[in-house]
């Protein structure tokens, strides 16, 4: 668990303030831009780091809380929605981002998302999605590209990715959008908008791994991706607008969520959200404002034998 916390609420929130250690990831890694975008949002918002969590899992991710001076918790292995569903449930009043790469959040904890999804508590879910295990040396992840070599198969792998944002579309995400880490006004809009929606807001986002697989997305071109847009939606990336497709999608059309989601296009921006799917930590705080107060022993009654 990481705790910081040097800032005077009388002060304005900076970056400055928000620093810690000097982060431990391979010079040009998207974690940097993703890092720094979390940053300026907390900035922007004027954020309490005491009001605010970050809690990861592991892998290169994992480190995000520790670069980030709020409350944080360095999780085990895919069980960071575990820790965050806990904390929402406790405390309402506190701002929650998860961190967790593709490895961690599909693969060891693929069921914790689901149940984290299902259960649409309010917080930021950050998908640092890498197609690889970075961490432990270039292996197979749920979504590493079929037929790339990794350490785990050298001669490449033998499966189609998972498909992260149909997936989550598939489970009944109540927001689901995605960015990159080198289009930082994107990913600005991109949490935003993930941080007004009520729920469990699920941000995919396409992160360089220069040390393992640099060729994995092509940043310096735009003619393989198209940005969603919408009133309701995110606005496209101001440098790239005009550089690629700009489609109107509305967010609340899940058939054409998918579509967009099944295309071997990629496309950033707001895919669907829904903001009356009911919120499972709000139902529990509910019932135990109104649930009959009583002593302790009477409470264990129930399980006597
Ligand atoms: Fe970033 Fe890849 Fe280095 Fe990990 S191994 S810090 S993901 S560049």
């Amino acid at each position: 668990m990481s705790v910081h916390l040097e800032h005077k609420e009388s002060e304005p929130l900076t970056i400055k303030s928000l620093n810690t250690e000097n982060p431990r990831w391979c010079v040009g890694c998207g974690d940097f831009g993703i890092l720094m975008g979390l940053k300026r949002f907390m900035v922007d918002n004027q954020f309490i780091p005491h009001e605010t969590v970050n809690v990861s899992g592991i892998g290169c991710s994992g480190r995000t809380p520790n670069y980030i001076n709020t409350y944080g918790v360095h999780a085990i292995h895919g069980r960071p929605i575990t820790v965050a569903l806990g904390l929402a449930l406790a405390r309402s009043d506190l701002n929650i981002f998860i961190e967790s790469g593709d490895g961690d959040a599909l693969s060891i904890g693929g069921n914790h998302l689901i149940h984290g999804i299902n259960k649409n508590f309010n917080c930021v879910f950050l998908l640092f999605d890498n197609e690889l295990y970075a961490l432990t040396k270039a292996q197979t992840s749920p979504t590493t590209r079929k037929g790339h070599p990794t350490y785990t198969q050298p001669r490449g792998t033998y499966l189609d990715p998972l498909n992260p944002i149909a997936l989550v579309l598939g489970i009944g995400a109540s927001f689901v959008a995605s960015t990159t880490d080198w289009m930082p006004d994107h990913l600005a809009s991109t949490m935003s908008a993930a941080f007004k929606h009520k729920g469990f807001s699920f941000v995919h986002i396409s992160q360089r791994c220069p040390h393992y697989d640099a060729e994995a997305f092509d940043y310096k071109t735009t003619g393989w991706f198209s940005f969603l847009t919408h009133e309701n939606g995110i606005p496209p990336d101001k440098r790239l607008a005009d550089k690629t497709e700009v489609i109107v999608h509305d967010p609340m059309n899940l058939e054409m969520a998918f579509k967009y989601a099944a295309s071997p296009r990629r496309h950033f921006g707001l895919f669907y959200c829904d903001p009356n799917k009911p919120c499972y930590d709000e139902i529990l705080r509910w019932e135990r404002d109104k649930a009959e107060k009583k002593p302790r022993s009477k409470l264990l009654d129930h399980f006597q034998i």
